[in-house]
């Protein structure tokens, strides 16, 4: 690590962020990452008892955290970039407003892509961004840049085995079990057209909100299970 990869690290860290990576997205088409060569990766883990709470069905503190940390991750990227533009170098930060979507639940840019850039995990067969530290409960923005950063090794293989787990737990059967790997396209290993349908009706059903919410994959992961015995209990911010 260089000490501007130390430098953006330290102030993402003291902006909130849990996991920070590098990413060399240059492969990638130009138009995808606006004409930025790296993707600086940042992710704030879901509190544990927001994640204790949904192992059967979404909880409405998972509805409001929902809004609230992805509005906190948001800041948090706007302030990184904010930060690596005041270094002398060019900063976009991919928030949500900035997001681009190529079909109805697909991004241009995938914040789960660049984290695998960026080392931090693999793609789980529950189509999450899964990490050995918070399993797949942690939640992932970009800032786009030009900074002279060291990047990481990419992830391109899954790390799931043959864990069973968030496919037998899926209410929707939107997990093939199919290991992912950098080559293979989501839609060869999970449908998400059924987890979102599905996940809206038990989120009418259970918390009486028409959207999208379940998360029970996450809750159900062998490194998420890890991740909450490690820290006993926390604030919910
Ligand atoms: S969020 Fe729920 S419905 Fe969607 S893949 Fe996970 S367990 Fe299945
Ligand atoms: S539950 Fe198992 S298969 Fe699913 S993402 Fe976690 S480790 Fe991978």
């Amino acid at each position: 690590m260089n000490d501007l990869n130390k430098q953006v690290t330290d102030e993402l860290t003291r902006l909130g962020a849990d996991l920070t990576g590098f990413g060399d997205l240059a492969a990638l088409p130009s138009d995808m990452r606006s004409g930025l060569p790296i993707g600086i990766s940042v992710g704030v883990r879901v509190p544990r008892e927001i994640v204790r709470g949904i192992t059967e069905a979404p909880t409405l503190a998972y509805w409001d955290y929902y809004h609230s940390g992805q509005d906190s991750l948001d800041q948090l990227a706007e302030a990184g970039a904010e930060y690596v533009r005041a270094l002398g170098y060019e900063a976009f930060a991919l928030t949500r407003k900035n997001t681009q979507f190529v079909g109805a639940l697909r991004s241009a840019l995938p914040y789960k892509t660049v984290a695998t850039r960026a080392g931090l995990g693999w793609i789980g067969k529950c189509a999450m961004l899964t990490t050995e530290k918070f399993g797949t409960a942690v939640w992932f923005s970009t800032i786009l840049t030009d900074a002279p950063l060291d990047c990481a090794e990419p992830v391109n293989e899954s790390k799931c085995g043959n864990c069973p787990a968030c496919t037998d737990a899926c209410p929707a059967k939107a997990i093939s079990g199919k290991l992912w790997n950098a080559n293979l396209d989501r839609d060869e290993f999970f449908d998400a057209a059924k987890c979102a349908a599905v996940a809206r009706e038990r989120a009418k059903e259970r918390i009486g909100v028409d959207y999208s919410l379940c998360g029970r994959c996450i809750a159900v992961c062998p490194r998420t299970e890890r991740y909450l015995e490690a820290g006993g209990s926390d604030a919910i911010a």
